[in-house]
């Protein structure tokens, strides 16, 4: 079968590709093939009784199908350069800022309007930052919440199943060039276009990768950012959070100067563990429903690190890092930070003196033992930063699980029109390396379609 487009991945990034390629160009015949299942099919098996951890399905209903890796996500569509991606490195900070404030537009359109956009703009929080040392990176955020995120998605959909022809179920198995376009094979199947666009976010990243050396892609190694999830009596924060929802804080260390930066902050949320193949992090959820909210306040603290020569695999390292924190704790740690302070390790007893009463069952123990020194030493020093714009944040009982591992894909080297070295293969979103979030992923979904809609022979 011939299609005049083939989207792979039905993400945030192949998403709204199609979107905007459906909705301004509608003789188009548009084809997504997705991995996962429709939205309305995706149900993960756990279910805290029979289903009590994860039993490693063949495609994962979380990470994936139609909505991608986000469509069960707390949905913060962050309006900014300073964080998210790199993307205006390829389009310019100008035009990136206007495609996600068109993105956001979207949303709005299709069920988001009600939701609460949250801005650093006129705070007088940043000077609060700067006097201490401190960087509160600029942003508006747009909180949709799970809910209305999922709706959202639910809206998009119905507008778009009359106009592409979306395949669910059906993972891309190799992409081929052809003469005069690409082929893709599915397991039984293959389709052709003379253009594509690869958006299979970071599940797809092994994938990627294979794409990349059969076609000959040039490709790029990425950082890993590696820390641990805090977790603090959600008072300390809430006038942080509750004027911007979540604060992007930078510090740099005196010792090193790294930077170490907050990172998904959950006001009132939950600390969860997550399995990436196999190996057990930490992350954090928040909740719009009042019912299922917390006394605590969650964020990460990370640092990103990025090894080049001779060794060059960041994520290696990461799942290296995560996987002695399993071994030693057997699954996730949690610490005091005044026993981190005192230098020893957190024990039952300890912890059933702590008067921040932790949200995730985790092990405790000693994460000084997990953690290289320098990236331990400059969460330390962040802390004791934080503590002076939010008093309380190094109390003692301050909790610290460990690790929290951010990975990324391999950098796809693409041009200013996110297009590879083969004319008409395009790669967006998460799976090029250049995004890291839902907006920006969603932005360049938009442009690739425009450009393909301006140079329409
Ligand atoms: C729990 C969680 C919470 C998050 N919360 C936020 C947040 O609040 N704000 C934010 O900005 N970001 C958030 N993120 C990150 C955000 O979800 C991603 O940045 C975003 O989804 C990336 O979009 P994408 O389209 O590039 O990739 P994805 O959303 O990962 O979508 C890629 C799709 O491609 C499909 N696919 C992969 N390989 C193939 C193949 N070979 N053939 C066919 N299909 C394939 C996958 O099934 C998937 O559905 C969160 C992520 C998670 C996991």
């Amino acid at each position: 079968m011939s299609f005049d487009i083939i989207i792979i991945g039905a993400g945030p990034g192949g998403i709204f590709s199609a979107y905007e390629l459906a909705m301004h160009a509608p003789d188009l015949k548009i084809a997504v093939f997705e991995e996962g299942r429709r939205l309305e099919q995706r149900k993960c098996p756990i279910d805290g009784k029979k289903v009590k951890s994860c039993i490693h399905c063949p495609t994962c209903a979380i990470m994936n199908g139609f909505g991608g890796a986000g469509a069960f996500s707390d949905g913060k569509y962050n309006i900014t350069n300073d964080f998210g991606g790199t993307l205006y490195e390829h389009i310019g900070r100008e035009e990136a800022t206007h495609l996600m404030e068109y993105v956001d537009e979207i949303n709005c359109r299709f069920g988001g309007a009600e939701t609460k956009m949250y801005s650093t703009a006129g705070t007088d929080f940043k000077k609060k930052c700067m006097q201490n040392g401190l960087t509160l990176l600029d942003a508006s955020v747009r909180h949709l919440g799970t809910d209305i995120n999922y709706i959202v998605l639910q809206h998009l959909y119905d507008e778009l199943k009359d106009k592409v022809t979306f395949f669910f179920e059906t993972p891309i198995e190799s992409v081929e060039k052809t003469g005069d376009g690409y082929k893709v094979h599915t397991a039984d199947a293959e389709y052709e276009a003379p253009r594509c666009i690869i958006s299979v976010g970071r599940s797809g990243s092994k994938w990627m990768e294979t794409v990349c050396k059969d076609l000959c892609i040039p490709t790029m190694s990425n950082r890993v950012d590696l820390g641990v999830r805090v977790e603090v009596p959600a008072p300390i924060f809430e006038h942080i959070t509750d004027e911007l929802y979540e604060g992007k804080i930078v510090y740099r260390t005196e010792k090193y100067e790294d930077n170490v930066r907050t990172f998904c902050m959950n006001p009132h949320g939950i600390v969860v563990n997550e399995n990436t193949n196999g190996i057990v992090t930490v992350n954090g959820h928040s909740f719009e429903d009042e019912d299922k909210k917390t006394d605590n306040t969650n964020f990460a603290l990370l640092v990103s690190k990025h090894f080049s020569e001779p060794f060059k695999d960041s994520n290696g390292y990461g799942e290296s890092i995560a996987r002695l924190s399993n071994m030693l704790g057997e699954g996730v740690i949690v610490q005091r930070f005044g026993d981190l302070e005192r230098g020893r390790r957190s024990t039952e007893e300890r912890m059933a003196e702590s008067r921040t009463i932790p949200t995730l069952k985790a092990t405790p123990g000693d994460l000084s033992l997990v953690l290289p020194k320098r990236i331990l030493d400059g969460i330390i020093e962040m802390i004791y930063a934080l503590d002076k714009i939010a008093p309380g944040m190094a109390n003692d009982d301050t909790l610290l699980y460990g690790v929290e591992v951010k990975f990324y894909n391999m950098e796809v080297e693409l041009d200013e029109n996110l297009e590879t070295c083969h004319k008409g293969l395009f790669v967006i979103g998460d799976g090029s390396g250049v995004t890291h979030s839902l907006s920006h992923a969603s932005a360049s979904g938009v442009y690739v379609a425009r450009h393909i809609l301006e140079n329409r022979a």
